[in-house]
C-alpha cells in the first residue's frame, strides 16, 4: 500500500480514500459508514504501537468488518497518532503497523479510508484530534458519506465526543484498549445527558457483542 501524506506533516489520510471516492461518486448517492477507532478498538492497543509485530487484532474486529464490507458499508479508521510528534514512533512505523493490520484482517482489505493525526493535545482547537470530529467530518466530505445513517465505534471518550460532535446517531463504547478505565465516564456522560439529541451511546463489551447488535 502506498500513502498520499496530504498539506501537512501531522495529518494524513491514505490513499485508500481517493480509490474509495471513487466508489462512492459512481453510485452518486451518500453511503452509510462506521467509523472505527484503531488503537484499543481493532487492534490490541500497546502504547504507542511502532513495531508491527507487536500487532494484535481485537476480539471479533475481522468478522465485523467482513460483515460491514459484505453490506457495501463504508469503513473509516480515525485515530489520533499524538505518538509521532513526541517522537515516539515516525509516520513510516505508523504505516507499517496500518499495513500489518490490513494483512491481518485479510484479503479484500475490508478497510476504505484511514485518517490519522499527529496532533498533541495543546494544539488549536480546530485541528484533527480527536474529540474534535474533524476528520470525521473530512471523511464525509471526501466519501460522501451520510453521517446521519453512520456509526461510530470507540474505546475513549474523545472518540465517544467526536462522534456525538458529528452528530452520528449510533455510538458504541467498547471495553477494550481503555474502554474498561473510560467506562465510568461515558457513563456519567450518557446520566448527565451531554449527549445531543441526534446521538445516543450504547456500552458494549467488544466488537464481538458491536455486531450482534449491528444494524444500520
Ligand atoms: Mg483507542
Amino acid at each position: 500500500m502506498t500513502n498520499t501524506k496530504v498539506c501537512k506533516l501531522n495529518r494524513e489520510f491514505e490513499d485508500l480514500t481517493l480509490y474509495s471516492r471513487k466508489i462512492s461518486l459512481k453510485t452518486n448517492k451518500m453511503i452509510s459508514a462506521v467509523f472505527l477507532d484503531r488503537d484499543g478498538v481493532i487492534i490490541e492497543d500497546c502504547h504507542y504501537t511502532k513495531n508491527p509485530d507487536d500487532v494484535k487484532l481485537c476480539l471479533g474486529a475481522k468478522n465485523l468488518l467482513r460483515e460491514l464490507n459484505n453490506k457495501n458499508i463504508m469503513v473509516v479508521v480515525i485515530t489520533n497518532q499524538s505518538g509521532i510528534t513526541k517522537n515516539f514512533l515516525s509516520w513510516e512505523q505508523y504505516r507499517e503497523v496500518n499495513n500489518r493490520m490490513i494483512n491481518l484482517l485479510g484479503y479484500p482489505n475490508p478497510i476504505n479510508a484511514i485518517y490519522a493525526n499527529s496532533y498533541i493535545s495543546d494544539q488549536p482547537a480546530t485541528n484533527w484530534r480527536k474529540p474534535n470530529p474533524t476528520m470525521i467530518l473530512k471523511a464525509a466530505f471526501d466519501l460522501n458519506l451520510n453521517l446521519k445513517k453512520s456509526i461510530l465505534i470507540g474505546d475513549r471518550l474523545t472518540d465517544i465526543i467526536a462522534g456525538q460532535r458529528a452528530n452520528i446517531p449510533k455510538i458504541f463504547h467498547v471495553l477494550t484498549g481503555h474502554g474498561r478505565k473510560e467506562r465510568g465516564e461515558i457513563l456519567k456522560l450518557i446520566s448527565q445527558k451531554q449527549i445531543s439529541n441526534e446521538s445516543k451511546v450504547f456500552c458494549k463489551k467488544d466488537l464481538k457483542e458491536v455486531l450482534k447488535d449491528l444494524i444500520i
